[in-house]
């Protein structure tokens, strides 16, 4: 590697904010602290060191504010020294202490300067802030980053306490530790400088790289992008090996790298079609897709589909998965002109994306330009509805529409479906669980009104990511025979070299392990920012709207503090809840190359084509392999290299990975599983099939053998033996039918306008969690943008924000309590009872913490209403002698029972509907005894603003389906291989607290309990977990029954 000597052009130092000043590849820091240990005192410094620069460390180390504006300082400073302290000296320190000193512009607005020019700056007050209202200039703040480590505790993994007020003698020993650390990196550059370098120039040339810039938008980034800060043209990019060999030599790489995966190149694979599609097929594909040979597998699926057969193909992303659909339909239409074809996409925008793709090749097919292809689904307006169905050769739809409005209507449809030959899903591995299971059956139903109106030929062609049983996931969906299928899963299509890194956060300080490791934020958001300044599309994917938020306002005030303003532009957000403007807006910049950078939500995986991606970074494990190995997907198309960055976050499924790369992309994925036979959903479909068409006991050949039992006793059988809908569900029992799960009611988020009255909705925000995203005072972050919310109306549901510009963001202070009132029914389930009744839920945000770099900057106490509702929900209490085996165990009882009620829940069918009352870190792990007591009960309620009724289903199904779930839950989290838990086990991706109070181990104790089974804990085990906290469970009080109750036995 390079000596950096001046005039070399500069290299990057802006990792994150914690580069460092590179004298040679030796000085990394570890190495240095035993450089320096080893010639302590012996170093001769030049005397610049002495005056320029430890004398303002330990002038402004002495302050024991947060930060301190450089007006502050400088004054104080040229007091004291007699001579003027230049931005540059500031700067050297920075350079020089890189994870110490941070110097950067703060938006003024946040500032209160005071009359007295020594006194530190204040954070405003809510109300001086919001008077103020947003502005444009900045100042320039110095902070010394060890004020703001806090010790972390274990269980939250986020510093949830005030930083603590210093004795004297603490802060003489942190001063002294600054010295230290100033020392060491002085006499390192000193003993690391070769013999033609002037140490004294060598800082002073950092230096000058981290003067920071101001980055009030009135300076255009032009001036301050020298020549070398241009950023190359992405086709133009170094390949990905060399940028990776780049990265491990800055010296703020800190051996991150853990596991480093290379796939090899792969030529394409080409199969050939005997007879070959007819010219004028062959010349559409030419002239709109550029396609003139087929990939093995695209080849073999189109010889599929003319041999008759249904067809899945299960290869990786962008391997070129349309021409399997286009391919036999232009061959079919050809053919027939009459021919219809359905197409499902699992989003609309992928929908969106491929009808168009699908006009243009019907567009340049001679013969076949006039056709017609539309979108048919809930935004059709009713006045176009009658002539797609009349016109339309393609309809784009999906299977909400065809549940509730092509079936039900099938004879206006009659017309259409006689005539479907091909019928194709995309995505198939998209439909899984709940929603899977009522796929499943509407595909029956359409098979089933298909055969009826004289059309059984219908084939069915599906692509999916690569399953470990694509042929029988198929064959499950559809209904078909193993005979009837055909996998492809062999993938011929070309693939250029795929980089994979595992990347771990560096230890804060290798020296003080207890302060943890860096933020995974900090290191992906940095990560992106080096890549993207070397020309690499980079997309990062973070779990939640909340994350991706704040890792676009890091981006954003890092880019802007190194003045980067030509790569901020090229950066955007993108998740859902957005306006549909404003997505179609970025998905077309990212389309058109605009972009260097999009955040995201997994609302990308399934992704829309954004076009040509370098690079994919994930910030943490996004909770599935099927979700990581999607995501990596998204990068790297045929021409190019690619890399993927899996950056771990502290949780134990991160950490597993971090110790398993290899199953990251070698482990075959688990087999998808529907679930065919849930009475629960069968029983609403032969409601909805029974309406479209009678059912009659033939109909066992769609429905299976547990249709007679069910039409039996569910649906009303005429005189002729026909069966129809339960009176119940008429008119429409599609209507009945949510497939989805309710759609939950929303809060709208309006911004406020400083000049006028207007409000523009800028987000809606679903119900459960609005509370805890909108509340007054609190900041709602949009777009990477800050808003206070100034006004939340429960009654109209609605919030008002008001943009303002400030450099914290707030975390709700909450409890959420679910109560059981009353009892209506009492089941017994083995050898415990369960209850169905009034359950009230209360949510009271009682304050925020105001925080800025994870450190408390302030609690502030908020008085709002709490949030009251009343609902139905099932309970199970948590028997006396389980809660006296886990105290006697030491066992932390709300971490058993928090992580038995998510078991119950991962394993219960009717899941997306019900809730339970999650436990929070900050309650549960308080040092001092709390006066909140919770019942030891195992609680789940309906979903508020979700219509409920579920749980009345739950019970209706009664001891089948609550034991059934009951067993299965304890068989999982007995026989579970993972630690500490998974979410195969008792980790939920929708814990509102981030699954952070779990025992695992406690809740294999409540389940085995509640069934009766034998209890056989190894001791070593337990150990493990004791906890000798305060306990936060009492035994459950009974609850007030209605009247004359009985016990249900079955
Ligand atoms: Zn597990
Ligand atoms: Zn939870």
């Amino acid at each position: 590697m390079k000596r950096k000597v001046k005039g070399e052009e500069p290299e990057d130092q802006s990792h994150a904010g914690t580069s460092t000043l590179k004298v040679s590849a030796k000085a990394k820091p570890k190495k240095r602290q035993k450089a320096a240990s080893s010639s302590k005192s012996e170093v001769l410094w030049p005397e610049y060191f002495h005056s320029a620069i430890n004398t303002v460390l330990a002038f402004i180390s002495s302050k024991k504010q947060l930060a301190v504006t450089f007006q502050a300082i400088r004054t104080s400073v040229e007091a004291q020294l007699k001579h003027p302290l230049e931005i540059t000296s500031v700067a050297e320190l920075r350079a020089l202490l890189p994870d110490l000193v941070k110097f950067s512009y703060v938006p003024k607005n946040e500032l209160q300067v005071s009359g007295d020019k020594d006194k530190d700056y204040e954070l405003l007050s809510q109300s001086q802030l919001l008077s103020k209202g947003p502005e444009e200039s900045y100042v320039l703040v110095l902070e010394l980053a060890d004020n703001l480590q806090l010790k972390k505790s274990k269980n939250t993994g986020f510093a949830y306490s005030q930083p603590p007020a210093m004795s004297i003698s603490a802060l003489q020993k942190l001063i002294d530790r600054r010295n230290i650390a100033c020392k060491e990196a002085l006499d390192n550059l000193v003993i690391h400088a070769g013999p033609n370098e002037d140490p004294t120039l060598l800082l002073q040339d950092a230096g000058r790289e981290f003067i920071p810039v101001d980055p009030t938008p009135a300076i255009p980034s032009e001036a301050v992008a020298g020549p070398s800060q241009i950023v190359p043209e992405p086709e133009a990019r170094l390949p990905i090996p060399d940028i990776i060999e780049e990265i491990t030599a800055q010296s703020w790489y800190k051996e991150q790298i853990i596991h480093h995966q290379v796939l090899p190149p792969k030529a394409a694979k080409l199969g050939s079609l005997d007879p070959l599609p007819s010219t004028s097929i062959l010349q559409a594909l030419a002239d709109s897709r550029k396609v003139s040979t087929f990939y093995s597998h695209q080849a073999s699926a189109i010889e599929g589909v003319r041999n008759g057969s249904h067809v899945v193909v299960s290869t990786s992303t962008a391997s070129g998965k349309s021409i399997i659909y286009q391919v036999p339909l232009l061959m079919a239409l050809e053919q027939d002109s009459d021919a219809k074809a359905i197409f499902v996409y699992p989003t609309k925008a992928l929908a969106q994306d491929q009808k168009a793709s699908l006009e243009q090749i019907l567009f340049s097919c001679p013969g076949l330009s006039h056709l017609k292809v539309d979108t048919y689904d809930g935004d059709t307006p009713q006045d176009a509805r009658v002539t797609i169905r009349e016109t339309a050769s393609v309809i784009f739809t999906n299977f909400d529409t065809i549940h509730a409005s092509i079936l039900p209507h099938e004879n206006n449809w009659r017309r259409f479906l006689k005539n479907v030959k091909l019928f194709v899903v995309d995505e198939l591995h998209y439909y899984t669980g709940l929603f899977g299971s009522h796929v499943a059956l509407i595909l029956r139903r359409f098979r089933r009104v298909a055969a009826a109106v004289g059309n059984r030929r219908v084939q069915f062609i599906s692509c999916t990511a690569t399953l470990a049983n694509a042929g029988s996931h198929m064959e499950k969906m559809f209904g078909l025979e193993p005979s009837e299928v055909l996998a492809i899963t062999e993938d011929g299509a070309p693939a250029n070299q795929k980089d994979f890194l595992v990347w771990d956060p560096p230890l804060i300080d290798p020296l003080q392990p207890a302060l943890g490791r860096a933020s995974a934020m900090a290191e992906a958001t940095g990560l992106m920012r080096f890549l993207m300044k070397r020309g690499v599309r980079v997309i990062l994917f973070c779990k939640i709207r909340k994350i991706c938020e704040l890792a676009m306002k890091t981006i954003k005030a890092d880019l802007s503090n190194e003045g980067r303003y030509d790569i901020l532009k090229r950066v955007k957000p993108y998740r859902g809840g957005y306006s549909r403007e404003d997505r179609r807006r970025i998905e077309a910049d990212a389309f058109s190359g605009q972009l260097l950078g999009i955040v995201a939500t997994n609302a990308l995986e399934l992704g829309i084509d954004i076009g040509v991606l370098d690079a994919v970074i994930m910030l943490g494990f996004p909770m599935t392999i099927p979700s990581f190995r999607q995501q990596a997907g998204r990068a790297g198309r045929r021409s190019k290299d690619s890399l993927t960055v899996l950056v771990t976050e502290p949780y134990a499924v991160d950490q597993y990975f971090a110790n398993h790369p290899e199953e990251l992309f070698e482990k075959k994925l688990d087999e998808i599983m529907v679930d065919v036979d849930s009475k629960v959903v069968l029983e609403a479909h032969l409601q909805c099939a029974s309406y479209e068409m009678p059912i009659s006991l033939s109909d066992e050949m769609w429905f299976g053998p547990s249709m007679r039992e069910l039409c039996e006793k569910s649906l009303v059988k005429d005189k002729d033996g026909w069966y129809h809908p339960h009176p119940n569900f008429l008119p429409y029992p599609s209507g009945h039918v949510s497939i989805r799960g309710a759609q939950e009611e929303k809060y709208m988020v309006v911004e406020m306008s400083e000049n006028d009255n207007t409000l523009k909705t800028i987000e809606e925000v679903e119900v459960s969690r609005a509370m805890f995203e909108v509340y007054e005072g609190g900041v709602f972050l949009h777009q990477g943008m800050t808003f206070i919310t100034k006004e939340v109306s429960h009654d109209t549901r609605v919030a008002k924000v008001l943009k303002a510009d400030v450099n914290y963001i707030t975390s709700p202070r909450d409890y959420t309590d679910v109560d059981a009132m009353r009892t209506y029914r009492i089941r017994r389930a083995k050898s415990c009872l369960a209850y169905y009744g009034k359950v009230h839920v209360c949510v009271k945000v009682f304050g925020f913490f105001k925080i800025r770099n994870k450190t408390i900057l302030d609690a502030v106490e908020v008085d709002t209403p709490p949030w009251d509702r009343d609902t139905t929900g099932f309970w199970i209490d948590v028997p006396k002698s389980i809660l006296d085996l886990l105290r006697s165990l030491q066992l932390n009882v709300a971490e058993a029972i928090h992580a038995a009620s998510h078991a119950f829940l991962i394993q219960f069918p009717l899941a997306e509907d019900v809730r339970t009352e999650c436990k929070a870190a900050e309650k549960e792990y308080k040092v001092t005894e709390s006066s909140r007591k919770r019942p030891a009960r195992l609680i789940f309620y309906d979903s508020i603003g979700k219509g409920g009724g579920v749980s009345a289903k739950a019970f209706d199904h009664g001891r089948s389906l609550l034991e059934a779930t009951l067993l299965q839950a304890c068989d999982i989290v007995t026989n579970c291989p993972c630690e500490e838990g998974c979410t195969k086990c008792v980790a939920s991706p929708s814990c509102k607290e981030a699954n952070k109070v779990m025992s695992k181990l406690g809740a294999t104790i409540i389940l085995k309990g509640l069934l009766g089974r034998e209890l056989d804990y190894s001791h070593e085990n337990i150990q493990a977990e004791v906890y000798n906290g305060p306990d936060t469970i009492v035994d459950a009080p009974p609850v007030l029954a209605a009247q004359g109750i009985e016990i249900e036995e079955s």
